[in-house]
């Protein structure tokens, strides 16, 4: 329960706490807790470690020493873990001086190839659409952790599907980033659904007048159940057969990849200083 009583305040500690990094400057150390998104190398032992945050929304920060193999918090900043982390402020880049994991998600996704693989398009969708570093986006990170729990753990309703987690995770990160799929009236002119055909480009479902040429029909069952993986609503896919399943994947990869590609790309042009690759 501590996790949900984390106040996002930057606190200062006393520089005595944490590191023997800190005794030669003077930093203010706050503390988040994140996901784990990726980890570039830097130089000859240490990582850039890029995470989503709780409080602090995109953050990169260095990680000394966690490729020696002596390091004690160099498997606690692997991708998918869930870790509560102390910072201490640079220059250019914070530091990371302390790391307690709070959910080892790495763990039981390395050992299930469909689990990890689908793990990796949700990291990588959140590292695309949170695009700036240290602007919040704490909906983007409860979903995130919630995604990891449910692929990992099962939902609120019990295991489903590596794929269905995914889809449902991405349909609604996607929302969150104010892509939401229209499901009932049409995407583009708002007529009143149902309709037959779905456009990604267009945002959804469309009326018959405004689909272009080479539109998906996906079956209503399929809308249905988009539907209720946009709304979280777990119990009511319970029963979903595995065709209705693939062609749910199929528009949600079509729609993601749509927007990711043309929507979202232009976003993450923005520039920012990069002091490693
Ligand atoms: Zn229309």
């Amino acid at each position: 329960m501590i996790r949900f009583l984390f106040l996002c305040l930057v606190t200062t500690l006393s520089p005595a706490v944490g590191s023997t990094i800190l005794h030669t400057v003077d930093p203010q150390l706050y503390r988040d807790e994140a996901v784990v998104l990726r980890a570039q190398k830097l130089g000859e032992a240490d990582r850039i470690i890029t995470m989503l945050s709780r409080c602090h929304g995109k953050v990169r920060a260095v990680a000394r020493g966690v490729r020696r193999t002596t390091s004690k918090f160099g498997a606690r900043l692997e991708p998918f873990s869930h870790v509560d982390l102390q910072f201490a402020t640079g220059r250019t880049l914070d530091l990371i001086t302390q790391a307690v994991t709070l959910h080892p998600y790495s763990e039981p996704l390395a050992h299930d190839y469909e689990r990890y693989t689908t793990g990796q398009v949700m990291i990588e969708t959140a590292d695309r659409l949170v695009t700036e570093e240290g602007e919040p986006a704490l909906q983007q990170f409860q979903l995130l952790v919630g995604g990891l729990q449910a692929l990992t753990a099962g939902t609120s309703d019990g295991v489903r599907p590596a794929t269905m987690v995914m889809d449902a995770y991405l349909l609604r990160a996607i929302a969150l980033a104010g892509y939401a799929p229209t499901l009932g009236d049409c995407a583009r002119c708002g007529a009143a659904g149902p309709h037959e055909a779905f456009s990604p480009q267009l945002g959804g479902m469309v009326c018959r007048r405004c689909r272009p040429p080479g539109s998906a029909h996906p079956a209503p069952e399929t809308v249905t159940y988009l539907g209720a993986l946009l709304a979280g609503d777990w119990a009511s896919t319970r029963e979903i057969a595995p065709p209705t399943l693939r062609q749910g994947s199929g528009l949600v990869a079509a729609f993601i990849g749509w927007h990711l590609d043309h929507g979202l790309r232009s976003l993450s042009h923005v520039d920012r200083p990069l002091i490693a690759e």
